[in-house]
């Protein structure tokens, strides 16, 4: 988050931020041996299909029995949307390679890693030159480690986006040189993930073969797909795939609505929340303010601007819109444990007596240090992943989700702690973020990688045992909830 002074304002930014290489490229990700083989559930088979340069690792094998079952996928679905026409096969192979040292000879044999050999570190993608596809395999890699640490089916999430670029090349409208006028980079990227979305959605039915996803693993995987989201912009030029955002939302709405969504004309509507940074302050900060602010509700600023101040002042107007009034919510740190009307309370938690959102410090020090994020060595290009980068709006979300509680119980004397609660909040939640996400020059502002932090608590943060629970919701149905908020307003809630 960002209060801005209208004096700092308007920069050129040292670009500074790590981009990740592209020939053709479809997504940035990489590989892994470790874990376990054939997805938790059912038990399933392994496909069999050629691959240039097997591995023959567990990597390779899961990598194998996604693409089989994404290609039979898009053998049913792709004549839905091409008038009729059936899916043409891929022609130029499917090469696993390491993205660390990829051999003379593979750079011979494919037309992509002949241009660009570094283009497989850290990847997998779709080479239009010659209608492969290329996927580092790599254990050090990023697709490697994201599925050793979020589940393998994060490998299926991967590889059905990537089929969705062969699709897309296949319809005519994917042009990876983004030059031509056709489709900006970041349409065709999130509506490669709106395609996997659907493909997750066959899987979750148990209509595939080879992969299986239940519930646990899908949250998992919706978390670790936050991984591949841009850095934070410093130009628009550097837009390429998507905040978490963006890509999340497009992949619940695959998963909601299907192909024939994904590849239609309201998804061509689709608005984009991915912008660059506007201050220099802004971008120093990395977007964040320090905690201290975050928790202070009435901060010593002149215009007022505390995130708690501008939470009130936004449902004062929203319930007067309604002819109703707003009773200011709140703030109190909690030093020894939390409680509510005689019991105990939860580490972040709202109150109805006495309309106060509680917290301890130290739950809230670990939401503002919660987001997930990667680490990639520039030389070695190896990834460590963590879960703590600094992330002020994670924690910010913990209060309008408060708030939110808030809401429930004034103005409709609704329960706050249960199912129905968490998903109405979840969209009030999302309305409150567009409001403060308008990117203009405004005394209080998101900053660019809040919607990343926001969509983060929403998957982990809000539904944690110290915080409001999950009550029975699911990650999918609170970004659902969320994003509907987003874009619809309150009056979608
Ligand atoms: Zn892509």
């Amino acid at each position: 988050m960002t209060r801005t002074l209208r004096s700092a304002l308007a920069a050129v930014l040292l670009p500074l931020i790590l981009v990740l290489s592209s020939c053709d490229v479809s997504l940035e990700l990489p590989n892994d041996t470790g874990s376990p083989s054939g997805s938790a559930g059912r038990a399933q088979p392994n496909a069999s299909l050629e691959v240039v340069n097997d591995g023959h690792s567990r990597f390779d094998q899961e990598v194998k029995n996604a693409i089989t079952d994404v290609q039979a996928f898009w053998r049913t679905n792709y004549p839905t949307i091409s008038g009729g026409r059936p899916y043409p096969e891929v022609r130029g192979g499917i090469y696993s390679v390491d993205g660390a040292d990829v051999s003379t000879a593979l750079r011979q044999r494919n037309a992509c890693l002949r241009q660009d050999p570094e283009s497989a570190q850290n990847n997998a993608f779709y080479c239009t030159a010659d209608d492969s596809v290329v996927y580092d395999r790599s254990p050090d890699h990023l697709v490697a480690r994201l599925a050793d640490k979020y589940g393998v089916f994060m490998i299926t999430a991967v590889i059905a986006h990537e089929w969705a670029h062969v699709v897309q090349q296949r319809l005519g409208s994917f042009d990876s040189s983004s030059d031509a006028g056709s489709q900006p980079t970041i349409f065709t990227e999130t509506q490669a993930d709106c395609a996997s979305g659907a493909f997750i959605h066959t899987a979750q039915q148990g209509r595939t073969a080879h992969v299986s996803v239940d519930q646990k693993q899908l949250e998992s995987t919706l978390l670790g797909y936050l991984q591949v989201r841009d850095p934070p912009p410093v130009s628009v030029r550097q837009i390429s795939h998507g905040n978490g955002f963006d890509r999340l939302s497009a992949m619940a709405d695959g998963i909601a609505n299907g192909v024939g969504y994904c590849f239609g004309e309201e998804f061509a509507q689709r608005q984009f929340t991915e912008r660059p940074f506007t201050s220099d302050v802004d971008y120093l900060q990395r977007g964040n303010l320090p905690y201290a602010q975050i928790i202070d509700p009435t901060p010593d600023s002149p215009d007022q601007s505390s995130l708690q101040q501008v939470l009130n002042r936004f449902w004062t107007q929203a319930a007067a819109s309604a002819d109703k009034q707003w009773r200011e919510v709140g703030v109190r740190q909690e030093d020894g444990d939390p409680s509510c009307s005689g019991k105990q309370a939860s580490d972040f938690d709202y109150c109805p007596d006495g309309n106060v959102v509680t917290f301890t410090d130290s739950f809230a020090r670990q939401a503002y240090n919660s987001l997930p994020d990667k680490r990639i060595d520039e030389r070695t290009g190896k990834v460590t992943l963590v879960d703590d980068a600094p992330a002020d709006y994670s924690l910010g979300m913990l209060f309008v989700y408060g708030w939110s509680m808030a809401v429930r119980a004034q103005l409709f004397g609704a329960a706050t702690a249960d199912r129905d609660a968490l998903l109405a909040a979840s969209c009030y939640s999302g309305a409150f973020t567009a409001s403060i996400n308008t990117g203009d020059t405004q005394s209080f502002q998101l900053s660019p990688p809040d919607m990343d932090e926001a969509t983060s608590a929403v998957i982990k943060l809000v539904p944690s045992d110290q915080a409001y629970g999950a009550h029975d919701t699911t990650a999918l149905q609170r970004i659902q909830q969320f994003t509907k908020g987003y874009f619809g307003g309150l009056p979608s809630c």
